[in-house]
């Protein structure tokens, strides 16, 4: 497989690494004030990061997905919580409306999501399903015109700040997993939903998380999207899309934390030497290193399947990248920790960022169990 980027993907790269540089100065204030800028997501928008999968019709650029995992790598190196528009605008809400959508719904969604003019976020999460996405509770009634959502849903990326959600619930629950439906719904204008922060998590600070509350919210039966019944299809497709971005972005935060354990055992002395010069620290950095470039060629790889059969699922390839490449973001973000002693445990040096952040890569888009699982059952010939 050939990974050498081509000119459109290498102009990309370089616009979301001087994007990355912009950033940069404010970032650790906005991480110690849990701060979440809309205006950093329309400028996203502008510089063209959400429209590589994206047809030229709607706004796009179709440069592919390849393009998609490289800009979010890029960015995610130097704040992992700008990494996440990605999924929220793009290969959530744009790509799943312009797969499984009707023209109506592609031509008044897809172009805002992808100039950023809406936010977007998909809301599959509920306190009692995680992992056993079939489990989830949320039900949508026939009723009249449309469908009555009551529910909730927790973890929601964006969600109170989004103007647009892609909403899974029953609509047939006797169905099992065939009676899931896919909702368009406007979660500003639409009454009977509400919203929450998620205030207290772990990492990812300035990227918004939500619960999201349904009480007799009525939705249009034109805000179906798909046919009923198609949900949980279009959910797992999906899926696909947002986990590689997800493992991109993993990558991102492996490739940050190398570059400071290098800067800092160039630089910090003991015993008369700089820590370069100590085999064990040696030995970490060369383990580093060797699992990010794996991971790195894992996620080309599933990308590149990815762009050479855009409507073909490869759920198998993006799970082993999704599962390598963020267990080895946290392994080089836990090394980065030893490496800078107390340092790297003072706020003073992202790395703890990097730990944080790369612990969520283990849990969002499918924890690494469910990964491995999916791996797994491939490898016996059960999936
Ligand atoms: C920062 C953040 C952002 C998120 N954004 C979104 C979002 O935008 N939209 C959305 O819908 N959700 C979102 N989520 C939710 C996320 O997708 C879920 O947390 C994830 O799917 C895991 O579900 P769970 O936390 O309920 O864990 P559970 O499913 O309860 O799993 C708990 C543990 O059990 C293990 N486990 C579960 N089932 C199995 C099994 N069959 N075999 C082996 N082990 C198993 C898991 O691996 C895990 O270790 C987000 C989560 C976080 C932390």
């Amino acid at each position: 497989m050939d990974f050498d980027f081509n000119e459109e993907q290498i102009l990309m790269r370089d616009t979301a690494r001087k994007f990355a540089e912009e950033i940069k100065p404010t970032i650790e204030d906005d991480e110690e004030h849990h701060r979440f800028r809309p205006e950093r997501v329309r400028q996203m928008g502008e510089l063209g990061f959400f429209g590589t999968v994206i047809k030229e019709e709607y706004g796009g650029t179709e440069a592919g997905h390849l393009a998609a995992c490289i800009m979010a790598e890029e960015v995610a190196k130097a704040h992992a919580s700008w990494g996440l528009p990605f999924n929220m605008q793009m290969n959530g809400p744009a790509l799943t409306i312009q797969r499984f959508g009707n023209d109506e719904q592609k031509r008044r969604y897809i172009e805002k999501l992808v100039n950023a003019e809406i936010l977007g976020s998909f809301a599959i999460t509920e306190a009692n399903t995680g992992s056993d996405v079939a489990s989830m509770k949320t039900s949508a009634q026939a009723k009249g015109d449309g469908f009555v959502i009551n529910g909730s849903k927790t973890w929601i990326s964006q969600g109170h700040v989004a103007d647009l959600s892609l909403v899974y619930a029953y609509t047939d629950r006797s169905q099992g997993a065939k009676g899931m439906t896919c909702f368009l719904v406007d979660l500003k204008t639409t009454k009977g939903v509400s919203t929450v922060p998620i205030e207290k998590k772990f990492g990812l600070f300035c990227a918004p998380t939500s619960e999201i509350y349904f009480e007799d919210a009525f939705v249009p039966k034109q805000n179906v999207l798909g046919k009923l019944g198609d949900g949980f299809k279009i959910c797992m497709s999906m899926l696909d899309v947002t986990r590689l971005s997800c493992a991109a972005r993993a990558c991102g935060v492996a490739g940050a934390a190398i570059d400071a354990s290098v800067a800092y055992a160039l630089e910090r002395t003991q015993f008369g030497k700089t820590l370069s010069e100590f085999q064990m620290i040696q030995d970490q950095i060369a383990c580093m290193v060797a699992e990010h470039e794996a991971a790195k060629l894992l996620v080309y790889r599933a990308a590149t399947t990815k762009d050479k059969n855009p409507d073909a699922r490869n759920t198998h390839e993006v799970s082993i990248a999704k599962y390598y490449a963020a267990e080895s973001a946290v392994m080089c973000a836990n090394t980065a920790m030893k490496i800078l002693g107390s340092y790297g445990y003072s706020n003073e040096y992202p790395v703890g960022r990097f730990l944080r952040d790369a612990k969520s890569f283990q849990v969002v888009e499918g924890t690494s169990n469910i990964q491995k699982t999916i791996i797994a059952r491939h490898a016996l010939g059960k999936g």
